[in-house]
């Protein structure tokens, strides 16, 4: 364990990683609500060292009840839509609401089956929209610094 946090603190140094100044913290919790998995990807990537969100206070949560951020993935399938309502109403006030990807704003770009309900803000009040199929790392990365921002 040690040596992993050596080895993270010199690839920090490395990379030149900005220093956080930010006072607050943002918990995030994913719901894939019938995502192709492409923006899940690209949601690890922008939680790796390279990019190293931890460093702002921002982490991925297990459960809804220590959420700020419910960060959406995907069309909402009709599977899905009660699980989103139930975690959303599960999460502690102020809560904030994020589509990830074309598919999460309605793009319509796994098609308009009778099993999808249609984009995230028919389901639910977005926040903010992360476009993008799927949206780049660097493109995640600063919108939830920006919604962790809009906190302060
Ligand atoms: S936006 Fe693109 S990558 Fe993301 S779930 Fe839809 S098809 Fe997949």
């Amino acid at each position: 364990m040690l040596t992993l946090l050596k080895d993270l603190r010199r690839l920090r140094r490395t990379l030149a990683l900005e220093r956080p100044d930010r006072g607050r913290s943002l918990a995030v919790r994913h719901v894939d609500a019938g995502s192709c998995n492409g923006c899940e990807h690209e949601l690890i990537l922008a939680s790796s060292p390279y990019t190293d969100l931890q460093r702002f206070g921002i982490g991925i949560v297990a459960s809804p009840r220590h959420a700020d951020l419910l960060l959406v993935t995907g069309p909402v399938t009709t599977r899905m839509r009660e699980p989103l309502l139930t975690a959303h109403a599960a999460m502690p006030e102020p809560r904030l609401v994020a589509a990830l990807g074309d598919c999460a704003l309605g793009c319509n770009v796994l098609g308009s089956a009778d099993d999808i309900v249609g984009p995230l803000e028919s389901v639910l009040p977005v926040d903010a929209r992360i476009s993008g199929c799927p949206p780049t790392p660097d493109a995640i990365a600063a919108a939830l610094l920006e919604l962790l921002d809009s906190r302060a």
